[in-house]
């Protein structure tokens, strides 16, 4: 059975922080929300309140949009040089990194994030990729066109205008930067809903922003809810493209609220069922714990978590018998304990969705083979769960599950396995594990997903884009696709009259 943390926090290197920010963002203060109204956020180990937090709604979403779209009509930031944004998105990083054990412990207190790597990798990684796209700031151009007539043509790349960013609990600093870093690079001015379960960070975040000197208007955060502050943004008539992450369910409605109201472009980052699929020529004893943390990491709570495992037939039993091993050496616990794998989830309603999920499996006849069950202790906090004799038409082979449960299913061939892994409404990410360089190949090309990870997995860069195929949406998040979506391109001509080189 996996472990508990013994509970030996190494408190006394770890300050828990005082929540410092509260208030929306709006043109360059913090204030209260219009109706005056609060909501609590709730901390996933102790389920009590962190902090009561402003709750923003439809006229607060005016304001935001109205600083927003002021600050891109007649500020400054769409229309500085880009070495100038560049400057103050270095700044922005240097301040994240200042600030780095603060906002580490934000994201460990509002949702759960694993401390240590909050501290030594998420929010350094956040900076970085700021910096990267400080980098690009500078670099966007346009094109000389050769035109047929006498005319002279060029390309001007120009930002896209007002973005409204809705995101979700699982990541708060990447979701965050990941968003903003790049349309803030492209010149845009933005309203960013955070979600309502974990609203701190972002709350920072903006703070930092104005010290760095990004101009007034051009950050707005407003928390709230998804069916108030969010759909305020979605149908939005000023807004001009609405970039997404959270569930395909809430993405068909900011579809339809974009398409019944101005017409917004959007960008959808949605949810997946991600195959990891292991062939019988791996190493065991590598690709099991890769396996486990696939399935577990963040708790389960992570879009391309390989939560559906195909293990080829001749290792079969081998493998399951390894990931058993590993599970012992797994603790679940506080995660602000640097000993522990695994936290609580993020919410009470995420922890009874899971749970139900695990209901599903076994009423469907799936074999459970460990976990299944909350932790005996106060906190939203489930065992590691592994089912076996899992078949493609269970709900818990469909569905997203976003908790720490693991689907296991076997697999006689390549076809076959190519034909069940693409058998989901999802094309988030797959994991493909196999020294064959020919089954490698054939099976990253065939698997209709926006991600392919051969022999790793989770492996996340700046340059790397991360986004959807099929219901997992579309668009692009990190790397310059990201960046490009919040631009937009203007074609001029102008007649040129006795040119010699005509
Ligand atoms: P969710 O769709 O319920 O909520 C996401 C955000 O949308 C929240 O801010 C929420 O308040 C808002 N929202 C909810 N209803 C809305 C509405 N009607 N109009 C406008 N906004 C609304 O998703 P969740 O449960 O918070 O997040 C988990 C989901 O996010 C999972 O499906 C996961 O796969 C997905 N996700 C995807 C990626 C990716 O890159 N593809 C990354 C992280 C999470």
């Amino acid at each position: 059975m996996t472990g508990e943390s013994n509970g030996n926090l190494e408190k006394s290197t770890i300050k828990i922080p005082k929540v410092k920010y509260t208030k929306l963002f709006i043109n360059g203060e913090f204030v209260d929300s219009i109706s005056g109204r609060t909501f609590p956020t709730i901390d996933p180990r102790t389920e009590e309140v962190i902090a009561y937090v402003s709750e923003g709604d439809k006229e607060d979403v005016d304001l935001a949009v109205k600083a927003a779209r002021h600050a891109f009509d007649h500020g400054p930031w769409p229309r500085f040089p880009g070495c100038e944004r560049r400057r103050i998105l270095l700044k922005f990083a240097d301040l994240m990194e200042e600030n780095l054990e603060e906002l580490a412990a934000l994201d460990t207190l509002d949702a759960a994030n694993l401390y240590s790597v909050a501290k030594n990798m998420l929010i350094h990684d956040a900076a970085e990729l700021i910096r990267f796209y400080a980098g690009a700031a500078d670099k966007i151009h346009g094109e000389t066109l050769k035109m047929s007539k006498e005319v002279q043509a060029y390309t001007l790349i120009e930002p896209i205008g007002v973005v409204g960013h809705i995101i979700p609990w699982n990541f708060p600093t990447q979701m965050f930067v990941m968003k903003v870093g790049a349309a803030l690079a492209a010149g845009c001015t933005m309203v960013i809903k955070a979600a309502e379960q974990t609203p701190l960070s972002a709350l920072y975040y903006a703070h930092l922003a104005k010290q760095a000197g990004v101009p007034d208007g051009v950050i707005n955060v407003v928390p709230g809810f998804g069916h108030t502050a969010g759909a305020a943004i979605s149908s939005h008539m000023d807004i001009d493209m609405v970039s997404f992450t959270g569930s395909t369910v809430t993405g068909h409605r900011i579809m339809q609220a974009a398409a019944t109201s101005n017409l917004k472009q959007v960008c959808l980052e949605l949810g997946g069922k991600s195959p990891f699929i292991v062939f019988d020529d791996v190493d065991v004893d590598k690709i099991a714990p890769l396996a486990l943390s696939a399935s577990l990491y963040n708790q389960g709570q992570i879009c391309v978590a390989g939560s559906r495992i195909f293990v080829q037939e001749g290792i079969y039993d081998k493998f399951v018998g390894r990931l058993l091993e590993e599970l012992k050496t797994w603790v679940v616990g506080d995660p602000f304990d640097p000993n522990v794998n695994q936290g609580p989830q993020v919410d009470k309603e995420q922890y009874e969705k899971v749970l139900s999920y695990i209901e599903h499996g076994k009423r469907e006849g799936a074999t459970l083979l460990t976990g299944g069950k909350p932790l005996d202790r106060k906190g939203y906090y489930i065992e590691p769960t592994i089912f076996t004799d899992v078949t493609d038409d269970m709900i818990i082979a469909k569905e997203e599950i976003f908790g720490p449960v693991m689907s296991i299913m076997k697999f006689k061939s390549v076809e076959e396995v190519i034909k069940k892994a693409n058998s989901t409404k999802y094309g988030l990410a797959a994991g493909v594990m196999t020294n064959n360089l020919n089954i490698a190949n054939t099976v990253s090309r065939s698997i209709r997903a926006g991600t392919i990870w051969i022999n790793c997995y989770f492996a996340f860069d700046y340059d790397f884009p991360i986004g959807g195929y099929k219901r997992s949406g579309f668009g692009k998040d990190m790397g310059m696709d990201a960046l490009r979506k919040y631009l937009q391109v203007k074609a001029i001509a102008t007649p040129i009259f006795n040119s010699p080189w005509l």
